[in-house]
């Protein structure tokens, strides 16, 4: 559990952050789920887990973009509990997926880039062998899972994936009965058309458990490719040049194809909704969506995801559908993470949330908002990056020695570096931060690789193993 010394209570007890207060807390939190009955191996409802890779919150009609980005993903949030504040816990997917999954912040779950990490990308991705530079541990061996302990709890766990990363190699499928990971080959291998078919051809035979469904979109990551029906709105140019830096109207170029890879997979989100609706699985079930970053489309000269901290790429969609009847819908406002997901799902599903996560209710929420953006010098030579927020300040620490300093309240667009100016501040939220990354228990070991035969020979016969 956090420690009593460095949780957001004791930040303003210290007075450091009082006077920046941000307005009161948005409506719509009495009925939670908390103070619902748990009856145990009955009435367990369905629930449904979706990640939009790489989808900023920004970009989401939902979340103000003028861009009609995503009309059924806005439906869906108009009848659910959208947090406007939701911060991804890493920047990249494998740690945030395993920050869901565990309840914890990447440095005590693990997966994460390790110079020496034995997972790289080249065991399921048959690319050039540049990528082999991507390498990763995995989930610490001894942690326990959401899908284990739903399964545990008489639900059937499954997941459709289509991200590389997700791939059962490297761990995310730790608990689930039914995984789907098949063919993802390279990095746009699986679209949303696909997964939105399997996930409805999966939940078509009727089952006597209830159901946990993972599933993952991978359609705004790069390269944006998405059909012109779906990009003609915001983009009529699809050629970009390789490099688009201080080129201004190809990075526009290159937001209008983002943007139409958000609605191709709104459309099949659509498709998936509609199928739900259908099995008449959609009124009574939990749907969360979130994602597990966003993407920089420029901002201060950064681009892509998996290095620096700016709210492009750490601001992220959280999106709480309830049962009909439930949950009052409405905005929320409050700082949240993906490790508050993990106890958030335990507790719709009437499941005793374990001890030692990092994850709260969100009513409970004490623990500092923290980012962790572990890299690799051969990828990412800007080196590591975390960062605390705290009621709108916002505290980036560089293993580089580029601190930085930002008024989220007066300067989202995080252009004004306060560090030298608000030097004293700066340095309280530094030692706060990582004192509390210091007081998190350090991940297990962590589990073996398993690469199945069908792999091991497409890899052999690539020259990527003997
Ligand atoms: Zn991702």
């Amino acid at each position: 559990m956090p420690s009593s010394q460095t949780n957001r209570r004791t930040f303003l007890k210290q007075g450091l952050l009082g006077a920046c207060a941000v307005g009161g807390l948005g409506a719509a939190y009495a009925s939670y789920p908390k103070l619902k009955q748990r009856f145990f191996g009955q009435n367990q409802p369905n629930i449904i887990l979706i990640t939009l890779d790489t989808t900023r919150a920004d970009h989401l009609g939902c979340y103000g973009y003028e861009r009609p980005t995503s009309p059924n993903i806005d439906q869906l949030a108009a009848e659910s509990l959208v947090y406007e504040r939701a911060i991804a816990s890493a920047t990249w997917t494998l740690p945030s997926h395993a920050s869901l999954f565990t309840g914890k912040f990447t440095a005590s779950h693990g997966a994460c880039k390790v110079v020496d990490g034995p997972l790289d990308l080249t065991i399921p991705l048959y690319g050039p062998k540049a990528i082999n530079h991507y390498r990763a541990r995995s989930i610490a061996e001894n942690e326990t899972t959401l899908a284990m302990l739903l399964s545990d709890a008489g639900y059937q766990t499954m997941g459709v994936v289509a991200g590389p990363w997700l791939k059962h190699v490297f761990g995310l499928n730790k608990g689930f009965e039914f995984y789907d990971d098949d063919n993802i080959e390279t990095v746009n291998a699986r679209l949303g058309e696909e997964v939105t078919d399997r996930a409805l051809q999966m939940l078509r035979t009727p089952s006597a458990q209830p159901r946990f469904l993972f599933l993952n979109y991978f359609d705004p990551h790069s390269p944006y490719c998405a059909p012109p029906e779906f990009s003609h709105e915001f983009v009529t140019d699809y050629d970009l040049p390789a490099d688009v830096r201080d080129d201004p109207a190809a990075i526009q170029k290159m937001i209008g194809l983002y943007d139409g890879e958000i609605r191709y997979m709104d459309y099949h989100l659509g498709r998936l909704f509609e199928g739900l609706k259908q099995y008449g699985m959609y009124d009574d079930a939990w749907i969360f969506i979130t994602a597990d970053h966003g993407e920089l489309m420029g901002e201060n000269g950064a681009f892509g995801h998996g290095g620096e901290v700016y709210q492009g790429v750490v601001h992220v969609p959280m999106i709480v559908k309830a049962p009909r009847g439930q949950q009052a819908p409405g905005r929320d406002d409050r700082w949240i993470q993906l490790v508050d997901v993990f106890p958030q799902i335990l507790d719709v599903a009437g499941v005793a949330i374990p001890e030692g996560i990092q994850g709260q209710l969100p009513e409970e929420i004490d623990h500092p908002i923290v980012i962790e953006s572990r890299t690799l010098p051969d990828i990412n030579t800007g080196g590591d990056w975390f960062s605390i927020i705290d009621e709108g300040w916002k505290y980036v620490w560089s293993s580089e020695g580029n601190h930085k300093f930002f008024n989220l309240n007066e300067d989202p667009g995080e252009e004004n570096n306060l560090f030298t100016q608000l030097h004293d501040q700066a340095r309280l939220m530094d030692d706060s931060m990582h004192e509390y990354l210091a007081s998190l228990p350090l991940p297990g070991p962590q589990a073996p690789a398993t690469i199945d035969k069908k792999m091991q020979a497409t890899l052999k016969s690539l020259g990527y193993i003997r």
